[in-house]
């Protein structure tokens, strides 16, 4: 029996993780749960899973939490971050959405439990240094990432220096295929809706600009250690190739499923074994062909800026994670157009340039949250102009 605790229960992944333990209730007791506002939601979890206590972000709705049940409600984001790092917990999910995440996490970390990292932003912001809390306290960092999941399933048992290089995955999202030109009157509603995967608003639209490849490019750059030019990044519409692992030897091992989350969610939890029946069984012969091409960084620049950011290292995947944070949001109110997420994150990025930005500040956490917050600022003053 593990205890779990969910950081953002109500959200895509959350859910999608709820959905696993109610389906295993002999292998996993959900001991605390935190959440943002979804307050109805977040009650109907309680009653179904009984945690011992949860954490709600807003102080409303964790008042909303206490009026209607009588487990214990911590609030806050220092709330979210105490439940994070509870006693007597074997299983820590991370999966809040964007820098919202970092804090948790790394608290559940230093704690040394064994984390499913969903909230891949975490990486992005403070790559250096979560991976180096992680080395100090023992912590084992388990991808949730379908694609970094993959990875990490067909790397299993090889020997590192037989590995070449990794091949990221990507759908493409909803306007692979389309010029510059043809995507400057993207309205929300048409990038929210994803092909082949059903997730949060944020990630819904990092698929479609290309960024949340772009994320994962950073996130793997941490977890396996690949430098950037061993990282690769190829579009699969049918999403059924989640990654794959190219060896010295030029052969490669690619891990496959139909495009449910929970795959990569269960294996974290129950890693190293496997539990049955998580998802729906692949029929290849149904979906008869699987297709793969060059992504379009003349379209789709924000995965060529990931890159990058990589290269330039430092605060720099911290400026563009918060830059994107803040114009994606500018995009979903309305304010900006959707190619004006490229055009303000590549200007945020030009202008921490050219303030001379220091490689190692990124090595402390005051460094990465100062980084943070000023591109915020730069990329939320663009957005107002
Ligand atoms: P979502 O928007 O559906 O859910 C986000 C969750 O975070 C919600 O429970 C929300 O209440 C919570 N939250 C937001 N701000 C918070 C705060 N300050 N404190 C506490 N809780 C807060 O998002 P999602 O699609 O589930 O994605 C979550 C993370 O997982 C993201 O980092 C995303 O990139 C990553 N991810 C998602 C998918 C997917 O299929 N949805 C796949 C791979 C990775
Ligand atoms: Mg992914």
């Amino acid at each position: 029996m593990k205890n779990i605790v969910i950081l953002g229960s109500t959200g895509s992944i959350g859910r999608s993780t709820l959905d696993v333990v109610a389906a295993n209730r002999e292998s996993f007791r959900v001991k605390a749960l935190a959440a943002g506002s979804n307050h109805e939601l977040l009650i109907e979890q309680i009653r179904e899973f009984s945690p011992e206590v949860v954490a709600v972000y807003s102080p409303e709705a964790a008042e909303a939490v206490r009026r209607n049940s009588d487990v214990e409600v911590l609030e806050g984001s220092g709330g979210v971050t105490e439940v994070a790092a509870l006693e007597g917990v074997d299983f820590v999910l991370s999966a809040i959405v964007g820098a919202a995440g970092l804090l948790p996490t790394l608290s559940a970390i230093r704690q040394g439990r064994t984390i499913g990292l969903a909230n891949k932003e975490t990486l992005v912001v403070a790559g250096e240094l979560v991976m180096e809390e992680a080395r100090k306290s023992g912590s084992v960092i388990l991808p949730v990432d379908s694609e970094h999941s993959a990875v990490f399933q067909c790397l299993e048992g090889r020997a590192p220096e037989s590995v070449r290089r990794v091949i990221l995955t990507a759908s493409g999202g909803p306007f692979s295929g389309r010029n510059p030109g043809e995507l400057e009157d993207i309205r929300p509603e048409d990038a929210l809706k994803h092909p082949s995967w059903s997730m949060g608003r944020k990630i819904s639209i990092d698929s479609s600009t290309l960024m949340n490849k772009g994320l994962e490019v950073i996130e793997a750059h941490y977890l396996f250690d690949m430098a950037p030019s061993e990282i690769g990044v190829v579009v699969h519409p049918q999403s059924i190739v989640h990654s794959m692992v190219e060896f010295v030897d030029r052969s490669v091992i690619a891990q496959l499923s139909v495009p449910d989350m929970k795959g990569a969610i269960a294996y974290a939890m129950s890693y190293p074994g496997r539990l049955d029946d998580v998802m729906e069984p692949l029929d290849l012969a149904a979906i008869g062909n699987l297709t793969f091409k060059e992504p379009d960084m003349d379209s789709f620049p924000c995965l060529s800026y990931a890159y990058d950011a990589l290269r330039d290292g430092g605060t720099m995947p911290a400026v563009l994670n918060a830059a994107n944070e803040v114009v994606v949001d500018g995009f979903l109110k309305g304010k900006v157009g959707f190619m004006d997420i490229p055009r303000i994150i590549r200007k945020t990025m030009d202008d921490h340039m050219s303030n001379g930005f220091s490689s190692s500040a990124s090595r402390s956490l005051d460094g990465v949250i100062e980084a943070h917050e000023w591109a915020a600022e730069r990329a939320g003053a663009l957005v107002a102009s």
